[in-house]
């Protein structure tokens, strides 16, 4: 399985890192050994100073499709979750500054948690979802799918226009504003429409 992640895709977020929006989705891939399985302790990677939290709604990919159009897209996912895209934000500026390929940046081992999934039918509207992260019980970042600069299906769209999607595949769809540090001794707790769905420690 493969892990599609959207960048940009809030724009409250984009302007805090200075990013300009995008005009088409913008992604990256994490490789498998990036998942961290909920609950499990986060060991922050030598390699980085600045980890950063990035919770992000997450959909999970149930048919294989290729072109897949926007108005077929809804068919596609029948799971949706919450997860942290946890980022080397030192790495990262070096990455970008220097116009190098982000993986050790973002695909790193331990670098994709993954929360609990809910049946999409639990919820009414899909873009109409709200979430939320806490760190040491304060909260940090919360958006709604409303946000979303491109919705679900027009993501799902998009990216099925260079990669064929497989059974399994999962889609980080961007964070909201509010990402910031993680040290050791933090606890991180997300919240998916206030249902506690997502759970770290720092290490
Ligand atoms: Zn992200």
């Amino acid at each position: 399985m493969k892990i599609i992640c959207i960048g940009r895709n809030y724009a409250d977020h984009a302007t805090e890192l200075n990013n300009p929006l995008p005009k088409t989705p913008l992604f990256f891939l994490k490789p498998d050994s990036a998942i961290l399985k909920n609950g499990a302790p986060f060991f922050i990677p030598e390699h980085s100073d600045e980890i950063h939290h990035e919770i992000e709604l997450i959909v999970k990919i149930n048919r294989i499709g290729k072109h897949i159009e926007p108005k077929f897209a809804h068919k596609y996912y029948n799971e949706i979750g919450i997860g942290i895209d946890f980022t080397a934000r030192d790495v990262q500026e070096e990455c970008k500054q220097k116009g190098w390929p982000w993986e050790i940046a973002k695909a790193f081992d331990g670098s994709a948690l993954i929360g609990k999934y809910y049946k999409k039918d639990l919820f009414s509207n899909p873009q109409e979802l709200n979430f939320s992260l806490e760190k040491n019980e304060k909260l940090v970042q919360s958006g709604n799918s409303n946000q979303m600069i491109f919705d679900f299906n027009t993501i799902i769209s998009y990216v099925s226009r260079f990669f064929t999607l497989k059974i399994g595949d999962v889609i980080f769809t961007g964070t909201p504003a509010g990402v910031s540090r993680v040290q050791r001794g933090d606890t991180l707790v997300g919240y998916l429409e206030g249902r506690e769905s997502l759970k770290t420690k720092i290490c």
